[in-house]
Order: structure tokens, then C-alpha cells, then sequence
């Protein structure tokens, strides 16, 4: 549970001194509490005082990275259980499995078909990010040589799974400084992997048959020292998946059980692709921090990433784009027309189709509104003439068309006159809906 401000204060000095910038001890803990200050900035905080803070301080589920650098994934880390209580932080991993006793020419085609599993969305790109190399064979050499070609043919964070720690020691080493996940970790072999993991910097996946054993292996874990950790709810029996992972998220937020609060690794099941689809579509949402499927079947993939894109969102920051002048449908000209409207992203990509239907190329000056759409940021004082002509200076507009005509929103006609006055530009009233924008650059504008 987060401590409130009075609970901080009673472990720090209160000799109000100032040091830290606030007045007194207890403005310091208030804003502690409210996360708008850290704990290092009071200089005479005890060791023991810090460590229970800091401790307090965590996140109820550990954040956990996958990966380095560019490519690195974090999940984890979330506070709440609905998105609409503050945002989830986090979006989840998606990826495949590739079993060792897959025929090397199916291998290949399921390397290719997982690397074109990349889409662009609202000018998002999305994609999947993992491959978990099983070692179903029981062979080592196979275990080894599939992860190799894993890693030498794709840019794949890797889940490394083999009940030989042998094996493990030496897949690691393949993934190099890319932190992968090993496992599974069991209460027999838990401190076998945990040596692995530590000596690699790789997280570890703890698995078990019941949430007690879980957290169980867990502990064995943590009281090394180590806490990089995912759990994998698959082996839990008499419970469904949903049920599994809204427990472990429950307890970790509401109980405070630090022996669960972290990602859950999720395989999906099931007789044919739909069921896969569902199970997947109900862990993203639900609250896993992996989600693994069979096979990179790009029809699957497709609704998952717009799925996850979609809750990781957060609501209460709309998408934007950049706010700048777009050449839209090849290269426009000094004659080209140029529309303009607001930054947010839908507005963007419901607009931007529609020149490209329309087969005339044309500039698109894009004016930030915070990322507002047409009407709501007309109507919150965003989106007016003064504005629009801030936008045209800034794009330098008089000197990429000779015409001095620009078409603005049909929505927002009303700022026309305005908009003539301050720029000296014709205002030209273009039509309120984006679908209608093909009609109207090559009737009306021509
Ligand atoms: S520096 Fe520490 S002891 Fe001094 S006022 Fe701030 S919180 Fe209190």
C-alpha cells in the first residue's frame, strides 16, 4: 500500500532544517507522498528510514526490462487495475514460439513471417517484439543451433526455455547483452537459474503449479538479491487464465503481496486460431505483461497490436502529429493547393488518405492544438485565425506557393473573414468532411 504523507513523516529527522528545499519535514513528506520530490534530497534521511521508503516506494508490480538499448522492452510497472483510474504505463510483449524440433525450412518461414510482422498505425509503428526458442527436443545441440539461427536472422527479444540449465548457460551467452528471459525456474532448479541469470543480467521466468508456488519460487529468488522476474501462470490447474492473471494483479495492488507483483508471461491455448485470438486479446487486456502465441499469422497479430496500442494509450493525451507543412501525393508545387488542419492524429489520417484519392498533389499545413480535433479545438480557442497565420509563418508558406489561397475546415468557415484580415491570404472554405476533400480539390480547386 502507498504510505501517506504522515506515515513518511514519521521516519524522517524533523529538524526541519530546509536542506531539502521544502520549509519543513512535513511539506518535504507531502510531496514525497505526491511523488513530486525524491527521498535523496534530505541529506540526514537514516539508512534505515530509506530503505523503508524506498521499499514503499515501488511500484506494486515490478517494472522489468527485456532487451538493451533501442530495441529494449519494459513491462510491468503498473499501479492501477482500470486504465481509466490513471493510465497503464506499460503495453505488453507479443511474439511467438519457435519449438528446437521445428523442420529447418519451416523454421526459416517462421523467421520471415515473424520479421514482416510490423504494421503502421496512426503513424505508430507497431509490431511483435519476442520469440520464446522452446527445447522440446531435449537436445542441446538443437536448443542451441535454433536459437543462434533466431538470433543471427531477427531483431527478436528472446525467451530462452529449457529444463536442461546446461543448455540455458550456453543460449544465454547467444543473446549476448540483449537481457533475455531463461527459464522456466522451478523450486528444484531456482537457484541454478538465478546463478545463471545473475552472471548474464538476464530476467528470470518463475513458474510453478499454484499461485503458493509461484510465489514460493519467487521468494527463493528474491532473497538472493536478484528480482528480475517474470511469472508464467501457465502450469496454475482448476483456475481459468482471466481469473489467474486478475488475481495476481489484485493481490500485488490491493494486498501488497510483493511475491506476485510481477509481469505475467502468458501462452496462449486453444483448438484453432480464434481461440488464440480470444486468449490473447483477453490477456492484453487483462493484465499480462507477455503474450505468446503459436504462430506469426499476420491476421492475428494485426487486431492484437491494435488492441494494445489502443489500451496503452493514454485517454487523457490525445495522439498527435508533428506540426509542420506535409507534401501529400508526390511532390507538390508552387501552384499546389494547401489545406490546413489541426494536429490531432485521426484528424491527420482521416485527411491525408482522402488528398492521396484524390490524385492532386497538395500541401497539408498542420497547426498545433494540442491534439484537438477540428470542432473541439475551434470551440476550446485552439484552433483560430491568429493561429492558423502563426502556422503559415512558421512554414514560410509565401514562399512555397505563388497563390496566396489557403482551404481551411468547412467547420470552422466562421474564422474566414478574420483569417483575410490578419494574413491577406483568399481564405478558401473547403469541406467539412474529410471524405469529401477528392470532390473538392478536383472540381472545386481546379
Ligand atoms: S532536509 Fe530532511 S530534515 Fe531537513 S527539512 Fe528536509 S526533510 Fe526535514
Amino acid at each position: 500500500m502507498a504510505l501517506t504523507g504522515l506515515d513518511i513523516y514519521k521516519l524522517l529527522p524533523k529538524t526541519n532544517c530546509k536542506k531539502c528545499g521544502f520549509p519543513t519535514c512535513l511539506a518535504f513528506a507531502m510531496a514525497i507522498a505526491a511523488k513530486k520530490t525524491a527521498l535523496d534530497k534530505c541529506p540526514d534521511i537514516s539508512d534505515e528510514a530509506k530503505a523503508t521508503l524506498s521499499a514503499a516506494s515501488e511500484p506494486p508490480i515490478r517494472t522489468i526490462t527485456i532487451g538493451a538499448g533501442e530495441k529494449k522492452l519494459e513491462i510491468g510497472g503498473e499501479t492501477v487495475l482500470f486504465r481509466h483510474e490513471k493510465t497503464f504505463f506499460h503495453p505488453c510483449g507479443l511474439g511467438i514460439t519457435i519449438s528446437d524440433t521445428t523442420s529447418p525450412a519451416d523454421l526459416q518461414d517462421k523467421i520471415k513471417k515473424f520479421n514482416a510482422l510490423s504494421f503502421e498505425r496512426v503513424g505508430q509503428k507497431v509490431k511483435a517484439e519476442i520469440i520464446a526458442v522452446k527445447n522440446d527436443s531435449n537436445d542441446k545441440s538443437k536448443f542451441i543451433n535454433t536459437v543462434k539461427e533466431v538470433k543471427s536472422k531477427t531483431t527478436a527479444l528472446l525467451v530462452l526455455l529449457s529444463n536442461d540449465t546446461s543448455a540455458l548457460e550456453e543460449a544465454v551467452k547467444i543473446a549476448g547483452d540483449a537481457k533475455p528471459v531463461i527459464g522456466p525456474a522451478n523450486i528444484s532448479n531456482a537457484d541454478q537459474i538465478t546463478a545463471i541469470a545473475k552472471s548474464n543480467n538476464a530476467n528470470i521466468l518463475a513458474t510453478g503449479k499454484d499461485l503458493d508456488e509461484i510465489s514460493t519460487v519467487t521468494g527463493k529468488i528474491s532473497a538472493s538479491g536478484y528480482k528480475e522476474i517474470l511469472i508464467d501462470l501457465s502450469n496454475v490447474k482448476d483456475i481459468t487464465s482471466l481469473e489467474n492473471l486478475t488475481q495476481t494483479r489484485r493481490m500485488a495492488l490491493k494486498k501488497n503481496i510483493r511475491s506476485i507483483g510481477f509481469p505475467a508471461l502468458v501462452f496462449t491455448s486453444g483448438a484453432n486460431t480464434y481461440d488464440h485470438l480470444s486468449y490473447a486479446a483477453m490477456a492484453i487486456a487483462k493484465y499480462a505483461g507477455i503474450v505468446i502465441l503459436p504462430e506469426p499469422d499476420p491476421s492475428i497479430f494485426l487486431p492484437l497490436v491494435t488492441l494494445r496500442q489502443n489500451i496503452y494509450t493514454d485517454p487523457q493525451k490525445p495522439v498527435t502529429v508533428d506540426s509542420k507543412l506535409y507534401a501529400i501525393g508526390g511532390q507538390p508545387g508552387a501552384n499546389s493547393p494547401v489545406i490546413v488542419t489541426t494536429n490531432f492524429s485521426l484528424t491527420f489520417f482521416s485527411v491525408e488518405p482522402e488528398i492521396l484519392n484524390a490524385k492532386v498533389p497538395t500541401w497539408l499545413l498542420i497547426v498545433d492544438t494540442d491534439g484537438l480535433s477540428v470542432l473541439t479545438a475551434w470551440a476550446a480557442e485552439k484552433f483560430h485565425a491568429e493561429k492558423v497565420l502563426d502556422a503559415m509563418k512558421k512554414a514560410n508558406l509565401e514562399s512555397v506557393v505563388s497563390h496566396k489561397k489557403i482551404i481551411i475546415p468547412g467547420y470552422v468557415a466562421v474564422m474566414a473573414p478574420k483569417l483575410n484580415e490578419i494574413s491577406g491570404w483568399e481564405i478558401l472554405i473547403g469541406p467539412r468532411e474529410a471524405s469529401a476533400i477528392p470532390k473538392y480539390l478536383r472540381s472545386s480547386w481546379q
